[in-house]
């Protein structure tokens, strides 16, 4: 039996867990990571293929932990987005230029981000990586959270759970959570174009669900490249995974037309069945929760992980600045700053999101049709498309210090 004693534990090395423990590991903190699974330090073929759309914000929290130099070998910058309902000739555009010289954000396949973030957790001191460990229960008392797996205990003042959308101790607590199905499958998969996408995202609102075609590096051979993210009824997706690979191709290119010209499959169909969630608290006791184990939401937006970033940088704010005075970072007045803080960016993040959803996909014509002329009308009113790109970048709001300075503008 392993048995440790720490100040800070940390159960889950996903990006939310890993970006916590190296936050709190660089400003000197101790740590004890945990994970199921073990460490990524090798490209994989076969990876999820999910391609995280970065804001400026996280990727400036990504450089002051040092390692966004790593990360951006593979990240596309996103220069513009085009935003149109099906059927309309007035589509939303939002230009990086329109800000400043900074792009809208980046497009990274997860398995860069990830593997660079479990390459620097290995290099870090401070940070003590429990691999190949399932916890299966955290208990409390007065002074400390005991987390306990198999042949591992570990006694913490403070447990971080940033176990995923699907948290198991989340459920061992009695905090209230919403949780609810989109009723949607998002397909994910690379594609490969004839015609440079230069940094455009384009994103296509349909009956069905929202259609996404994101872009990523060229190939090492000088292939353009993008990522799909097709959301559409689980029916629906089972057909299209169903395709081969040229009638697929070209039921894409019949729903995106010529813009990229011709359009090709280039590996693997992933599929992720659409969910949210919701915690109303988000700790008891000596547990906090962060990332996708507070908030899962659609992924139309492409801002999931951004907002779980946002909610880390205000937790281990709040934790650096108590730990720097000799406090309990379990005391419920710490945990309550990061709740106060993050709590009103997860409620608009998650309704806003919902609410895209649900319009695009009403069965009234007359819903579509006033949110296909409202995108127009947002592409008429410049301080009202600025806010947007605002949001989007991660700009608008409180920023914790952690997550580092952003570039004048
Ligand atoms: C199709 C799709 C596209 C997306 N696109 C974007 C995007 O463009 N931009 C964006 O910002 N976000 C995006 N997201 C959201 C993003 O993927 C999540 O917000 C992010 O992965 C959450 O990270 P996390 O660390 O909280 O959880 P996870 O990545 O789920 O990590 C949880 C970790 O906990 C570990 N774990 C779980 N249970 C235990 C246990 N009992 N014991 C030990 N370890 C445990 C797991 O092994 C895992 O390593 C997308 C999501 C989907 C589904």
């Amino acid at each position: 039996m392993i048995q440790k004693n720490t100040q800070i534990a940390i159960i889950g090395a996903g990006p939310i867990g890993a970006v916590s423990a190296l936050t709190l590991a660089q400003a000197g903190t101790p740590v004890v990571l945990i994970d199921k699974g073990g460490p990524l330090n090798k490209v994989v073929t076969d990876f999820d293929r999910r391609a995280y759309a970065l804001s400026l914000s996280s990727i400036q929290y990504l450089k002051s932990l040092g390692i966004w130099d790593q990360v951006s070998q593979f990240a596309q910058p996103i220069e513009k987005i085009w935003v149109v309902e099906e059927g309309s000739k007035t589509p939303l555009t939002f230009d990086h230029a329109e800000l400043g010289k900074d792009p809208l954000g980046a497009i990274v396949e997860s398995q860069h981000l990830l593997r660079t973030l479990h390459n620097q957790l290995a290099e870090t001191k401070n940070i003590e990586w429990l691999q190949h460990t399932s916890v299966q229960d955290v208990t409390q008392d007065e002074l400390f959270a005991t987390v306990t797996g198999e042949e591992v205990e570990v006694k913490a003042s403070l447990v971080i759970c940033a176990d995923g959308r699907f948290s198991k101790l989340r459920e061992k607590t009695q905090l209230k959570t919403r949780a609810w199905s989109y009723g949607q499958t998002a397909i994910v998969c690379p594609l490969i174009h004839e015609k440079p996408h230069n940094g455009w995202a384009f994103e296509l609102f349909t009956p069905h669900g929202p259609f996404a075609i994101l872009p990523m590096q060229d190939t090492s051979q000088g292939q353009h490249t993008s990522s799909l993210v097709w959301s559409v009824p689980p029916a629906y997706a089972e057909m299209l995974l169903s395709l081969d690979e040229k009638t697929f191709s070209q039921t894409l290119q019949d729903k995106f037309g010529e813009g990229l010209g011709h359009l090709q499959l280039n590996g693997k169909r992933w599929s992720y069945p659409l969910s949210g969630v919701l915690m109303e608290k988000f700790f008891e006791g000596r547990m906090v929760f962060a990332g996708d184990a507070t908030c899962g939401i659609h992924p139309v937006a492409g801002q999931g992980l951004n907002l779980g970033l946002q909610g880390v940088g205000s937790l281990c704010q709040s934790l650096i600045g108590a730990l720097d005075v000799g406090m309990d970072p379990g005391r419920p007045e710490i945990l309550e700053q990061y709740h106060v803080q993050h709590r009103p960016r997860v409620l608009a993040m998650s309704g806003g999101t919902h609410g895209i959803v649900k319009i695009f996909e009403s069965p009234l014509n007359y819903i579509r049709e006033s949110a296909g002329l409202g995108l127009g009308v947002v592409q008429k009113i410049p301080p009202l498309k600025r806010l947007f790109m605002r949001v989007a970048m991660g700009l608008q709001g409180s920023r914790p210090s952690v997550m580092g300075q952003l570039p004048p503008r």
